[in-house]
């Protein structure tokens, strides 16, 4: 049997096997290791019925799915090995064979799936310096290829969360955890990338091996072919707003920073009605567009469908009845639809026409193309209902599934067996009357077929010509030579019934599938009137207001709010803030104490070009903008600083690639960048960031640089696209109030002190703090040089101590270093002198 075993597991030695064993799917050796714990159940080394003695773990065989589902929502894939023939009448061992493969990213079992997300397989073929790159959504047909520069793959990954990712052997790709990979080797990707794809067509182009890849491995995994596959639609990253993974998780657009998914951006903006409404909506925030003219078009249909509140809801009403139109029907064209899914899709197609009507009064272009774009579907409907019985069965080989009508021989078949019931009933009487046993009951059971049942106080009474079938503790069951006659009348009629079930409804899938194309537009008109709703309703009931678009580079906004910050922590009122930066203003570095609003404020901003860029409405009373290629966001590691110095290389990695990727239309933000190292590193690099960020405008477009390092907003004095802004506090009896404010100009360096004092340091380090701080500020110095404080600490000065004191001295020089004396004025040069003497007096 182990041996069997290994030839089973060598077959797919990267699933976890479901081997089974009599009653039980068992999982042996690292498998076992593996299911166990993720299963939740208990690891065990011997099975009763053998002499195998390793790990193992094992489940009923009637809840297999269910735990395929488990290990497969964990990303693990799952290959089951069934009984291939009755264990009582094999000889030795018993035969076996792997039946079906399950994996995250070819699984359709809706227990397996997010309604709200879509559930990716990516296939990705490495070249010179880019990938070919497809991902298949076999749920619900949608398939993408393109081409991907190599060091965008992490990016586009982070957008596309696939659940699977299929890679040639050998070839290297930095994957996010919890993503399935399956390897396949070069030769079979030729022989997949030459195949004629018989079902969806690929049209060639970039990404085309991908995209015959993913199609050969969800075919050769589904055995079946992909009738509701569309064809391949470009990956279009050039024709999107890029964001990068670090920007989705810092403006929290899918999951809270705490990792809850029910606290991000798209959940509390989430008034979709239907799944692939709620798909729609994350993808126009996953990709939101660079181009005016779609922007417009979705905010004309927002805007309409904010003042037409009645029908808006008369719409979103209408919706509710559709449901999901679209996974169900992947689930028909991959023929694992049981019938009650039909019925339920069908019930859903009917809705359709509603959300069409309710559409009517509606006049905005984007409304209209939608609305008028639905298919009539009525005739997919009808031929389920001429064909489905009412309220049929999950599974079709409940038997019921269809109507009487939808077959001749079908409903004669019936009329028979309800006869043969009927004849049943009348034996039963007959024989009750005959041997006066009043309990006498007619049973049927699957192995021994139809029978008279007595119970045992009644045994003397059986008439002679009884034949004894079969005994039970307290019972005993017989035939007559009549009741075997109904028997196999009845038998052969349920047989030859389950026959002409399956296949009819083998054929309704078969014609319901090749409804295909118009299934796909229709669900594609409903998830668009679900999002544009789902936007207006957010901006209705937020106060939200319409984005304009500027000509010129511009990003300002009025009474800015921050939709989670706002809507989850209600505790304290939240306080609008504006923003205005221009090509003369472009960097804003925003100073003021810890826990003054600083994060917050600057991804309020981020949020809003994100909010708007998806065709939304922004929490603000105005917005205007100029659009913005790809947001960029930096968090140093502040609140991290225990994952200690590999944090500090990626937050440097990260910076890079900022100065890497972006342009002039790029919106950067920058949170505590430099943090992560020691004060003299991470002030110079934050510096020297801002110096290269306002230098090289054609790289970095619009930048909020959020820092407690106060000697940055020197940087102003010298580099006239920076301004600073600070986080306006008030001191109420001595104590910091913080009013989250915005306001010009920089923090006063000792508020640091406050918020201690606020947080309850005890009154002598406070007192101690303030003692230090205005020797610093003096800079006081001892007569060997070191500052007072090393003197007070009785320890000598450290590097960083040192140098801190020169940081204005460094700032002074810096600015002689770039005086351009030739072409200075007299006055200019009197005033900066003034300035730069003034600088050092203040220290
Ligand atoms: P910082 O980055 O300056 O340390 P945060 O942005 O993290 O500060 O904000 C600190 C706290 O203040 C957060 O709990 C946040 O909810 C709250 N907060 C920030 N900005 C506002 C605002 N404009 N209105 C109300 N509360 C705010
Ligand atoms: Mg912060």
């Amino acid at each position: 049997m182990l041996r069997q075993y290994f030839e089973m597991k060598s077959r797919v030695p990267d699933a976890i096997l479901f081997y089974r064993m009599g009653d039980f799917y068992e999982m042996f050796f690292d498998d076992a290791r593996e299911a166990a714990p993720l299963l939740g159940i208990a690891l065990t080394a011997r099975h009763k019925d053998s002499d195998i003695e390793a790990p193992m773990c094992g489940v009923p065989y009637h809840s297999a799915d269910h735990h395929i589902a488990r290990l497969v929502a964990a990303g693990r894939k799952v290959a089951v090995c069934d009984q291939m023939e009755d264990a009582r009448a094999s000889k030795g061992l018993v035969r076996r064979d792997i039946t079906r493969v399950v994996t995250p990213g070819t699984v359709l079992d809706p227990d397996s799936l997010l309604p709200g997300l879509p559930s990716f397989l990516t296939a990705a073929v490495p070249g010179e310096s880019e990938w070919e790159t497809a991902f298949l959504d076999l749920s619900t047909g949608l398939l993408q290829a393109g081409t991907v520069p190599s060091g965008r793959m992490a990016d586009v990954l982070a957008l596309f969360r696939p659940r699977e990712v299929l890679l040639p052997e050998g070839a290297t790709l930095a994957l996010p955890a919890g993503i399935a990979v399956t390897r396949r080797s070069a030769d079979w990707f030729a022989t997949a990338r030459s195949e004629a794809s018989g079902t969806a067509e690929v049209l060639p182009g970039r990404g085309e091996g991908a995209a015959r890849a993913a199609l050969a491995y969800a075919r050769d995994l589904r055995g079946h072919a992909l009738l509701h596959v569309r064809p391949a639609a470009p990956l279009r990253f050039g024709e999107r707003m890029s964001l990068d993974a670090s920007a989705l998780s810092t403006l929290e657009v899918f999951e809270s920073s705490d990792g809850d998914s029910s606290r991000s951006l798209c959940a509390i903006l989430d008034r979709t009605r239907t799944p692939p409404g709620a798909r729609a909506l994350r993808e126009a925030l996953a990709q939101p567009s660079i181009d005016p003219m779609e922007l417009a078009a979705r905010w004309d249909a927002v805007e309409e469908l904010v003042g037409a509140a009645a029908v808006r809801e008369a719409l979103q009403q209408a919706l509710e009845g559709v449901g999901d139109i679209e996974r169900r029907f992947g689930r028909i064209a991959m023929g694992t639809a049981g019938p009650r899914d039909v019925a339920a899709w069908a019930a859903g197609l009917k809705a359709v026409p509603g959300v069409r009507a309710a559409a009517a009064p509606l006049r905005s272009h984007r409304l209209r193309d939608l609305a008028d774009g639905v298919p009539d579907l009525q005739d997919l409907v009808r031929l389920v209902e001429e064909t489905l019985a009412p309220d049929p069965p999950a599974v079709s080989s409940a038997g019921g599934v269809l109507r009487d009508e939808a077959d001749p021989e079908l409903s004669e078949l019936r009329r028979l067996r309800r006869d043969a019931q009927g004849a049943l009933l009348a034996i039963e009487a007959d024989e009750k009357k005959r041997s006066g046993i009043s309990s006498l009951r007619v049973r049927y059971n699957r192995v021994f077929g139809y029978s008279l049942e007595v119970g045992h106080a009644h045994r003397d009474r059986v008439p002679a010509e009884w034949i004894r079938r079969q005994s039970l503790a307290n019972a005993e069951r017989f035939v007559t030579p009549a009741l075997k006659e109904l028997e196999e009348k009845i038998l052969g009629a349920e047989e030859r019934i389950g026959e002409i079930e399956e296949r009819l409804y083998r054929e309704l899938l078969a014609s319901l599938s090749r409804g295909a194309d118009r299934v796909a537009r229709a669900a594609a008109a409903v998830a668009g009137l679900d999002l544009l709703a789902c936007l207006a309703q957010a901006a209705a009931t937020g106060g939200w207001a319409r984005p304009r678009l500027s000509e010129t580079p511009r990003l300002r906004l009025v009474e800015g709010r921050h939709p989670l910050v706002e809507s989850l922590r209600r505790e304290e009122p939240f306080i609008p803030n504006d923003c205005d930066l221009a090509p003369e203003r472009r960097i804003l570095l925003v100073t003021g104490p810890n826990m003054g609003g600083k994060s917050t404020y600057l991804r309020q901003v981020a949020t809003a070009v994100l909010l708007a860029q998806a065709g939304s409405f922004v929490p603000a009373a105005s917005l205007e903008m100029s659009l913005v290629d790809r947001i960029f966001t930096r968090v140093g590691a502040a609140d991290h600083l225990s994952r200690g110095e590999s944090t500090f290389m990626v937050e440097m990695l990260e910076s890079a690639a900022i100065l890497r990727g972006a342009t002039s239309r790029s919106l950067v933000i920058l949170d505590e960048v430099g943090r992560g190292t020691s004060t003299f590193d991470g002030l110079s690099i934050a510096w020297a960031l801002v110096e290269y960020l306002h230098d090289t405008p054609e790289k970095s477009g619009f930048v909020l640089f959020a820092t407690h390092y106060h000697e940055l907003t020197e940087i102003a004095l010298v580099r006239p696209g920076v301004a600073n802004a600070t986080m306006a506090v008030k001191e109420v009896n001595g104590k910091v109030v913080f009013l989250r404010k915005v306001i010009a100009g920089s923090a006063d360096r000792s508020y640091g002190i406050h918020v201690a004092e606020l947080a309850g340091l005890p009154r002598s380090v406070i007192e101690r703090a303030r003692e230090i701080l205005s020797n610093l500020e003096k800079q006081e110095l001892d007569v060997q040089g070191a500052p007072v404080l090393a003197r007070h600490e009785g320890e000598s000065a450290g590097e960083g101590q040192m140098l801190l004191f020169s940081a204005a001295e460094e700032l002074v020089l810096e600015k002689l270093r770039q005086v351009d004396v030739n072409n200075l004025t007299p006055v200019s040069a009197l005033s900066l002198l003034a300035s730069l003497q003034d600088r050092l007096k203040r220290h």
